[in-house]
């Protein structure tokens, strides 16, 4: 891969050499949350050291540092995703509290008795139980389209899915279980027709595929920054500029305020509006950093990278017995799940680390995907663009001394 020098890119992620068991750390937990490369560390501790205040707020020279610096990170959200304005872009705690931000503010504004969610099978918890509850209060209905063998969506049953009594269709853009890519643009122009919003998870897919939000079209896309190489407890809410509008306010306090009486209190605008309170500043400035580390690798040099891992990854796996990948679309990034016949995911997940492999085992969050697929857990390694083949072949030389126990 000559747009893609890995062993390069590995110095710059410094928790890559740490030891585990005596072998050199093989982080395959990306689905769960990505290593921090030097620079996004360096960013974080510059904030403390150097530009630490509150921001928006004061007339000292801390105040303005960590303003500029925060509505910096801002714009490089926006530019990342490739936003209109960032007045579209919310800082939120991630994913899950993005999905709960527009479940609680537009959802109880917008659905009825009666109306429906379409969410797909493939969600992750973080994109079922925010809708389970709104319906619970509304009295709307959820509906779910169903997956193929593959762990793909069914169009033709997504289509059937689409009614007048649609108001929202929410599913993610990469499935965390099974690594599957759905057809996000197709999805949400289908749910367009319909006359339905979409809000499109993209925990999964940021870091592995470029973003267009105004190619995408969604009316709201929502991502972690921990999955994409930045802090924790930070994340990002993109939406449409009419719908964000229209979109009531969710907590009350400080910042997200023009004007406070007793009797009356005027909001700003977004992002402003949603935005209530101290927010996570330097963990924003991180995440800044975070993208911007991305977009000089290339995010199209990365996926090519990547994909080529994936392939490889998975040729050797089906090569050995008993092993029943899970997850079989055409269109797959980074995650590889798997059952072994004759063992617990848990015992695969142990018999790696143990050879300082880290992968999950579990149900990753997405009970009712893996269960689609008659199991409650699997074994989950998934790729990030510091990953290599040599550490896949290590992977796959304990997996085949597993199998070969019970062949
Ligand atoms: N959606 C998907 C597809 C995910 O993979 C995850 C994280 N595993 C989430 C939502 C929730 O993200 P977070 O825990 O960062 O809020």
């Amino acid at each position: 891969h000559p747009a893609f020098d890995v062993h390069a890119v590995r110095r710059d992620f410094p928790i890559l050499n740490e030891r585990v068991n005596g072998r050199q750390l093989v982080w395959f937990d990306n689905a769960a949350t990505t290593q921090k490369p030097q620079v996004v560390i360096d960013r974080v501790s510059y904030f403390y050291q150097h530009e630490n205040s509150n921001i928006h707020r004061a007339a000292h020279a801390l105040a303005a540092r960590a303003t500029d610096a925060y509505e910096e990170a801002r714009e490089t959200v926006r530019r990342f995703i490739n936003a209109p304005s960032v007045n579209q872009v919310i800082f939120v705690r991630g994913t899950t509290e993005a999905i709960n931000l527009v479940a609680k503010t537009w959802g109880k504004k917008h659905l009825g008795q009666g109306d429906e969610i379409v969410v797909s099978h493939l969600e992750h918890h973080a994109n079922i139980v925010p809708w389970q509850q709104l319906c619970q209060e509304t009295g709307a209905v959820l509906k779910v389209i169903p997956v193929d063998d593959s762990g793909q969506i069914l169009l033709e049953e997504y289509q059937k899915l689409l009614t007048a009594k649609t108001k929202l269709v929410s599913f993610t853009q990469v499935s965390n279980a099974l690594g599957t890519v759905t057809p996000a643009q197709e999805m949400i122009a289908m749910a367009h027709r319909a006359g339905a919003k979409v809000l499109l998870d993209g925990a999964q897919s940021v870091s592995h595929m470029r973003t267009d939000v105004q190619t995408l079209d969604a009316d709201f896309f929502v991502f972690s920054g921990h999955k994409i190489f930045g802090p924790t407890g930070i994340g990002a809410l993109y939406g449409k500029a009419d719908v964000l509008q229209d979109m009531p306010a969710w907590q009350g306090g400080g910042n997200m305020i023009q004007d406070v009486t007793f009797e009356k209190t005027v909001y700003h605008a977004a992002p402003a509006k949603f935005e209530a309170g101290t927010g996570n500043i330097a963990d924003a400035v991180g995440l800044g950093a975070a993208l911007q580390y991305v977009e000089r690798l290339g995010i199209e040099n990365i996926a090519a990278y990547e994909h080529a891992l994936l392939e490889y990854a998975t040729a050797a796996m089906c090569q050995i017995p008993n092993l029943r990948l899970i997850g079989t679309a055409k269109h797959k990034a980074s995650v590889l799940s798997f059952a072994l016949k004759g063992y617990q995911s848990e015992e695969v997940g142990a018999a790696l680390n143990e050879e300082g492999i880290a992968v999950r085992s579990g149900h990753h969050c997405a009970q009712p995907i893996l269960r689609r697929f008659g199991v409650e857990t699997t074994v989950r390694p998934s790729l990030a663009f510091y990953n290599t083949y040599d550490e896949i072949d290590r992977m796959i030389t304990v997996l085949q001394r597993l199998a070969s126990y019970h062949a």
